[in-house]
């Protein structure tokens, strides 16, 4: 009802315990009202029906016990400003020290006689110890809360005790926790499913005070799954707006650019790539504008693909705009079209913000073309595409290249700048199906399955460093048989020399000398536009036979001669990366080789790293990042545009997110 007051919106200020100080503790933690607090996910939970003996202990074992403080006290050392507190637990089986490096104001919070639960690992028997264990203490009336049962262990922050946290967390179910609303998308879509489901409110009751521990995971879930259908509401009743509103012009063309486009191009479309064709043209031709995402590992040759996108829309009038994150790939881009697209009468101008030059050099173009009655455009560039400054004309059709290194908040940015022009957004990310759904939900799908015929194999090898010398050798025997060869760093200067992260910098001096007479280009993000081009110009022209280089050679570089990458300080870099660094090679008839170099030798780098030598699929490279690094490489805060997910675990949430699509389709259709 219209002013009626939510109960969960009541602020926790005020509340039966609640004064100043704590609330301004509980604000730190951004929990402000009820419901805040009800969605304040405990960190871990504590089964306190079964505690270990302090007897019965084991070293390095994590375990949870409690007993009664028989001693404490500070012990401060003569040197220096040096304490340690301690205090002596005993349960009846054994005595445990507890003790905590330089912290002496611990001493006023345990008092001899004290109950206390522990929560640590020892890191000696002899006499059995832990060293910063947490821990609470317990008070004999409250037993039925903290002990003797599951509890909930919460992030906490300075001042606010565990205990007093879960009482009041306890005290305001008691109150509020029947207050908690059914959302209706849910509640319907989940019995049309035929999903059995906890309520929000028994969700909510069973995320803080679990009977076993199963619980926790199917309330985690239950909330989970408002939050995917928060998020595919937002992401499909844009797209059904969309589809209301926008009309778009039909740019479907009529084949007069394409038809000599493909006949200078010097080789065949894949059947891929023609399939892909067939679907964009059918969206091109609807009065509904395109929206489309295509996928396709490195160098499965989605910029021809996008090419003939553009000439579909050239041949229609209208104009295109192709955005890619880097100025190489810009201007590579820009290389491209020019040679394609001049020769058919259409300009093509290249716009990057930081480069007067490139901008500059465009409109040199754009003048020159102005004799041949120039009507028709396209513009390539970076993020000074999204810049208030650039007003196309008659924008029909907007490309993004990598979309995923932007945000879709820029994606949309160049989309307004046309009447609802058509979009292609393509990847190199092979987007694991959780994410893609959750991230793109919005975007209709489709993937370039197969590259280019003809290229060889590429073969990859995981090394420590002590390999290096060995490395080196098989490089130059590579440049002697008139190979190229890329070497990769994670970083431009060593900040950090003791962590043995080598710098591009200071080896390419190194390098220079070891290759020599081959000659060495060094290749990074800080050089001026004009330097990098003809780094990469002579790379191109064979020139160079080593390019030394951070990872801005990731995209853009096509050079098939290069048939060795090595990368230094791989464990640096996530499996996604390192399988698109890795694209740069294998594009020519011969065999590559990528070697992998682990600094020191920490198995899990390793292991992680003998995923590259055992597959080359990009979506399986993606899943073993989701697994192991979480969706942060996929994520990016701004990249999203969602909500951070609280309940949410994109690696293993696929059947809720799925649930949630269907659910929101549903619910929209009935409108
Ligand atoms: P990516 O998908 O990584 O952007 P590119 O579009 O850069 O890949 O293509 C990689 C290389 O493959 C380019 O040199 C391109 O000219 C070439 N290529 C693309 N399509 C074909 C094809 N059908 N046959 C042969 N070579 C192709
Ligand atoms: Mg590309």
């Amino acid at each position: 009802m219209p002013g009626e007051k939510n109960p969960l919106d009541t602020p926790l200020l005020g509340l039966p315990g609640v004064g100043k100080e704590r609330a301004s503790q509980l604000e730190r933690l951004e929990l402000r009202t009820v419901g805040d607090l009800f969605l304040h996910r405990p960190g871990r939970y504590e089964d306190r029906r079964h505690f270990e003996k302090i007897a019965g202990l084991k070293l390095n074992e994590p375990a949870l016990t409690h007993g009664k403080i028989i001693a404490s006290g500070v012990r401060r050392f003569r040197k220096g400003s040096q304490s340690i507190f301690e205090f002596i637990l005993d349960d009846g089986t054994g005595r445990l020290h507890c003790r905590w490096w330089n912290l002496p104001f611990m001493e006023k919070y345990f008092k001899v006689g004290d109950e206390t639960v522990v929560f640590g690992k020892p890191n000696s028997l002899r006499p059995r110890t832990m060293d910063h264990p947490e821990t609470e203490v317990i008070q004999a009336l409250e037993n039925s809360l903290h002990l003797n049962r599951i509890v909930p262990i919460y992030p906490l922050t300075e001042g606010l005790p565990q205990r007093w946290l879960r009482s009041l967390t306890w005290r305001i179910l008691e109150q509020f926790g029947n207050a908690v609303p059914e959302p209706k998308l849910t509640t319907t879509g989940k019995s049309a499913l035929g999903v059995s489901l906890l309520s929000r409110a028994e969700a909510i009751r069973l995320l803080h005070f679990p009977m076993e521990i199963a619980d926790t995971e199917a309330a985690r879930r239950r909330l989970a799954l408002d939050e995917y259908i928060e998020l595919q509401s937002a992401i499909q009743t844009r797209c059904k707006n969309l589809e209301r509103n926008a009309r778009s012009v039909s740019c479907s063309g009529d084949n007069h650019l394409i038809k000599p486009f493909l006949a200078a191009l010097g080789f065949h479309l894949t059947d891929s790539q023609t399939g892909v064709l067939r679907e964009i043209r059918r969206d091109m031709a609807g009065p509904t504008p395109m929206r489309r995402l295509l996928q396709g590992d490195v160098g499965s040759g989605k910029t021809v693909v996008a090419a003939c996108v553009a000439l579909m829309a050239l041949e229609s009038g209208a104009n295109v705009a192709l955005m890619a994150p880097t100025e190489i790939l810009a201007e590579q881009h820009w290389r491209n079209f020019r040679r394609w697209l001049e020769p058919l009468g259409i300009a093509v101008e290249l716009r990057t913000g930081s480069t007067k030059t490139g901008i500059e050099t465009g409109q040199e173009e754009l003048r020159l073309h102005r004799s041949n009655v120039v009507n028709q455009k396209v513009w390539v560039g970076t993020h000074a595409l999204v810049q208030e400054g650039f007003t196309p004309e008659k924008l029909g059709l907007v490309i993004i290249d990598e979309q995923h290194k932007f945000g879709v908040a820029q994606r949309e940015t160049l989309v307004r700048k046309g009447a609802y022009p058509h979009l292609l957004v393509m990847t190199a990310t092979p987007i694991p199906r959780t994410l893609g759904l959750t991230l793109y939900g919005d975007l209709d799908i489709s993937i370039l399955a197969q590259s280019p015929p003809g290229r060889g194999k590429i073969k990859t090898f995981v090394r420590d460093s002590t390999g290096l010398p060995k490395v080196w050798k098989f490089v130059a025997e590579q440049l002697s048989k008139g190979r190229q060869a890329y070497v990769v760093y994670s970083r431009l200067e060593a900040e950090d020399t003791a962590a043995g992260v080598k710098a591009v910098e200071k080896e390419f001096h190194n390098l220079e000398k070891t290759f020599a007479p081959w000659r060495a280009g060094l290749l990074h993000g800080r050089l001026k536009s004009e330097e990098k081009n003809q780094v990469m110009a002579a790379f191109e022209a064979n020139h160079v036979q080593v390019l030394i280089a951070t990872s801005v050679v990731e995209v853009g570089l096509d050079v098939p001669n290069a048939t060795v990458m090595v990368i230094e300080n791989a464990e640096q870099f996530g499996l996604a990366q390192l399988h698109q660094i890795r694209g740069r090679i294998g594009r020519g008839k011969e065999d590559s080789y990528c070697i992998l170099i682990a600094a020191g030798k920490t198995e899990d780098s390793i292991q992680r790293l003998k995923i590259m030598e055992e597959t080359s699929d990009g979506f399986r490279i993606a899943e073993e990042d989701l697994r192991l690094r979480g969706p942060g490489e996929f994520l990016g805060r701004e990249q999203s545009g969602a909500p951070p997910l609280r309940f949410g675990e994109l690696s293993r949430d696929i059947a809720l997110i799925e649930q949630a699509r269907e659910i929101v389709r549903e619910n929209l259709k009935l409108k």
